[in-house]
């Protein structure tokens, strides 16, 4: 297809403004689905984004339209909508010329919303208005369109009112497309160059690679070449998604379209990297990319031990599908053989567990998330900490974390409690600006660290669920941390230790001290719980000591069920994790951990 005739664009939208459901219409109204295979959310493949009704993986589909008496081909690029993942949303947005920018006309927009038109607005593509689901009684499109004209300019009857549902606008849009996307431009004639906007493993054709053709043409059997490694595969298959995989002759200019190879692991093929060939290479790879960096870390341990080699293996089997996923083994008193994982935030770290849990039926436990810290110590070395227990405890002369912008989108009547809790969590208020009279945003500086541990919940349940939340890296700051280390008769248990603002210590190590207390059974002796920064104990509670004889209770009572007791005893005590002399039973370590 010539690059007049390619419209290349994405739908940017907050969770549950109807994307998905808005591209499900378009694909049936353009023809590329029959009504017959249609199903709801065709487009959203795994199981988990389509219980949890989130995009985790972008995809390209294809759809002609007939429009100005010309077929345009109309490539549709999905980008996943969470903050996790904001390296990916801005690698599919630079594959687009445009987007349309979607709006639920019964709720308006969300901060998710707002932080994908920034992005959108930073690679300059065309913005569409409109307002979707005006099918709903409750939908509100005059008060919205005037909102979302205030956000980007323009008239508020420029701003489109859809159903996703019935269909109502969706043919209107897609001429709206045509007539307003710019075409692609690129040199035909120049060095190939195509953008990676995505990378899937498929067990059965290995990585799929989707690109986006900026110069230059591919075609089959061709030798390629990774920009950032230097590496070349043979192309073993080129084409487009309408929406299932169809070969080609190859892409040209502007098209958008994926490519397989013989690729077994997506790091071998990166989001954001440039692929050019081996025959005629690019000099120059295209703007933009950049390695997966993780910002949350967790340690990953199975419950029961001898599941360890399972969970090697389901890491490494994920580790094909997902480049931003890192772990290396790692060991704890309390919890055993495991591994220290990296994620790219919360979201990310939840997907991976659940997806641990139900692809390869794992049960596991997972330790608080923790963020990087560098660390200074006495004798000027720097430590990268992204565990606890790696703290240089005694050394330490200077602690810088991470810290993040937060945009939180809330209804006015919350932006005091909103405050409040942002406010407890050592955040700083960069601006304030109210988006109609009912909206307003609110701005902070943050420390990553205090986000990671439930800041979103806290920020549902405070206002009944209206607020939202995005943020993105801001660099480091020095700040006054401690690491409060948890101990059961003197022996520390390496999965409580945290690390913790000053003024926080004390609290953390009270929650800690009192809840462990209630959870581990009383012992032969008296067990003392403390907390402590360093040498110095902040917080203490103290188990009393229990003379536990099973075989008392069932005094001439028959032997066999003597027996039978003792079993059961000894059954139970393989559940338990000795931490010095003391018996904690796994589920305690659980309990504590989880917070219930
Ligand atoms: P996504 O998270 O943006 O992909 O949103 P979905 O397409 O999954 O839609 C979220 C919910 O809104 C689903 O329950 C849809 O059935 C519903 N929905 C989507 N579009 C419309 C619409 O135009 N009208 C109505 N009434 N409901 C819609
Ligand atoms: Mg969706």
């Amino acid at each position: 297809t010539p690059p007049e005739l390619i419209r290349n664009f994405c739908i940017i939208a907050h969770i549950d403004h109807g994307k998905s459901t808005l591209a499900d219409r378009m694909l049936q109204i353009t023809g590329v689905v029959s009504d017959r295979d249609m199903r709801a959310q065709y487009l959203d493949r795994m199981d988990i984004e389509r219980e949890r009704g989130i995009t985790i993986k972008s995809q390209a589909v294809r759809m002609p339209w007939q429009s100005e008496g010309s077929t345009f081909a109309l490539n549709m690029i999905d980008t996943p909508g969470h903050v996790d993942f904001t390296y990916e949303v801005s690698r599919s947005l630079a594959a687009c010329e445009g987007a349309i920018l979607l709006v639920d006309a019964a709720q308006g927009i969300e901060a998710q919303t707002l932080a994908n038109l920034y992005l959108a607005l930073e690679n300059d593509l065309h913005i569409i208005p409109v307002l979707n689901k005006i099918d709903l009684p409750a939908a509100d499109p005059d008060r919205f369109a005037r909102e979302l004209a205030g956000l980007i300019g323009g008239d508020p009857d420029d701003v489109l009112r859809v159903s996703g549902k019935t269909g109502q606008g969706v043919e209107e849009l897609l001429d709206r497309l045509v007539r307003e996307i710019p075409a692609p431009k690129g040199d035909p004639d120049a060095p190939a160059r195509a953008m990676i906007f995505d990378s899937v493993y498929d067990s059965y054709r290995g990585v799929v690679t989707y690109v986006r053709m900026v110069d230059g043409t591919l075609s089959p059997r061709e030798r390629i070449q990774m920009m950032s490694t230097t590496a070349t595969h043979e192309l073993l298959e080129i084409g487009v998604s309408n929406p299932e995989p169809t070969p080609t002759k190859g892409l040209g200019v502007g098209e958008v379209g994926y490519l397989i190879t013989g690729v077994k692991d997506v790091r071998q093929s990166k989001v954001g990297d440039t692929i050019t060939t081996h025959r005629k290479p690019a000099t120059d790879a295209l703007p933009g990319y950049t390695d997966p960096k993780p910002m949350v870390f967790s340690g990953i341990y199975p419950i029961d031990g001898s599941d360890y080699a399972e969970l090697r293996e389901a890491l490494d089997k994920l580790k094909l599908s997902d480049a931003s996923l890192q772990y290396e083994p790692e060991t704890s008193v309390a919890l055993g053989f495991g591994f220290r994982c990296g994620f790219l935030g919360l979201l990310h770290l939840e997907i991976i567990t659940e997806r641990l849990a139900r692809e390869f039926d794992l049960d596991l436990i997972t330790t608080a998330p923790s963020v990087i810290y560098e660390v200074t110590t006495d004798t000027g070395e720097t430590v990268t900490v992204t565990n606890p227990s790696e703290y240089p405890d005694g050394r330490v002369a200077t602690v810088s974390e991470p810290v993040v912008k937060a945009a939180i989108l809330t209804p006015k009547d919350y932006v005091g409690t909103v405050m409040e809790l942002c406010q407890s969590r050592r955040g700083s208020l960069l601006g304030m600006e109210y988006f109609s009279e009912e909206r307003v945003e609110l701005r902070y500086s943050m420390p990553l660290g205090e986000i990671v541990f439930d800041f979103f919940d806290q920020l549902k349940s405070r206002t009944q669920g209206y607020a939202s939340l995005d943020y993105e890296p801001a660099g480091s700051q020095e700040a006054d941390l401690v690491k409060v280390d948890i101990l059961l008769q003197g022996d520390k248990v390496d999965a409580f230790s945290s690390i913790v603002h000053r003024e926080k210590a004390y609290a953390y190590g009270t929650m800690m001290t009192e809840r462990l207390r209630k959870l581990i059974p009383r012992q032969q002796f008296e067990v003392p719980i403390q907390a402590a920064i360093g040498a110095r104990i902040i917080a203490r509670e103290n188990i009393r000591a229990m003379r536990k004889d099973v075989l008392a209770k069932c005094y001439g009572g028959d032997i066999s069920r003597k027996r039978k007791l003792l079993e059961k005893q000894k059954e139970g005590k393989k559940r338990m994790k000795m931490v010095g002399r003391v018996e904690v039973p796994q589920e305690a370590f659980i309990a504590a951990l989880s917070g219930d």
